[in-house]
């Protein structure tokens, strides 16, 4: 069964991830196949790309995320399928495989470049277009070498040429949810889990309670690194601002002047009617 392995390493009772009973929907030709990238805050920040295929949703681990830099090649590796309604999954995972915060950071669906899915993925060499929010156009995935040897195959996501491509840092451009208008990791923890947040010490004490100390520790960083650089940004931007209506004053001035006398030159022409610009 090809969800098993997602099965095995969760207890559901104690997990508010999906349990994968509603796995295959029943999808209409016109809707196309989802893709979505959950932020994971976990021990080690990650984001996972999960590419509907066959009912279950095929899955990537990347640790650095996606680039739309043509020039990187992102680690990414696979993990075991994740059931269909796991996409659009937000929220904390208090215990166990995986604990820690889930945003969805993008979603939409994909088309498959390769002419024979099944075959790529054997083969090790996907290509495919994303029309999500945040990622769009052409992509590979490209299995590894070291296939075989390691207990996950290491695959290297990168963004073909085209239009989508670029070299903003997508990841740090737009680092929110899509799901949730606004929210970073710590809205989704207060959100979601008040009990842990608003303490800022878990109810359970041991590795679980050490890692959310930890994990709420890192989400408040990433919330204050990235509001002090939107800060330099409106800042930055408030002084171009300024500069450009400086600017814009000036040359409206000129326009003005000059406009003013061509106004008064096709008034004359047409006889003194319409002198609107
Ligand atoms: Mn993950």
């Amino acid at each position: 069964m090809p969800l098993d392995e997602y099965r095995r390493k969760r207890d559901f009772s104690k997990t508010p991830e999906p349990d994968g009973s509603k796995t295959s929907r029943k999808r209409k030709a016109a809707e196309g196949l989802f893709f979505s990238v959950q932020k994971h805050l976990a021990s080690h920040l990650h984001y996972d790309l999960r590419l509907e295929w066959n009912g279950v949703l095929l899955s990537w681990a990347i640790p650095k995320g996606p680039s739309i830099n043509p020039a990187d090649k992102r680690l990414a590796m696979q993990t075991e399928d994740h059931p269909y309604d796991y996409g659009t999954f937000e929220g904390v995972i208090p215990e166990g495989y995986g604990a820690g915060i889930v945003m969805l950071w993008d979603r939409g669906t994909w088309v498959p470049e390769s002419p024979d899915v099944d075959a790529a993925l054997r083969k090790g060499d996907l290509k495919f277009r994303l029309e999500g929010y945040k990622l769009k156009g052409s992509w590979a995935l490209v299995r590894t070498r070291g296939y075989g040897s390691g207990s996950k195959p290491s695959w290297l996501l990168i963004k073909h040429r085209d239009d989508w491509g670029g070299e903003v840092n997508i990841t740090e451009f737009a680092p929110l949810s899509v799901k949730t208008p606004d929210a970073d990791f710590v809205d989704i923890l207060a959100a979601d889990r008040p009990d842990v947040w608003t303490s800022n010490a878990p109810a359970k004490t041991g590795d679980t309670g050490a890692l959310f100390k930890r994990i709420i520790a890192q989400a408040l960083k990433m919330k204050e690194e990235r509001e002090a650089a939107s800060g330099r940004r409106e800042a930055e931007g408030q002084r171009a601002t300024s500069a450009e209506s400086r600017s814009a004053k000036t040359e409206g001035r000129e326009a003005r002047a000059k406009g003013s006398a061509k106004s008064r030159r096709s008034a004359k022409r047409e006889g003194g009617g319409a002198t609107k610009a």
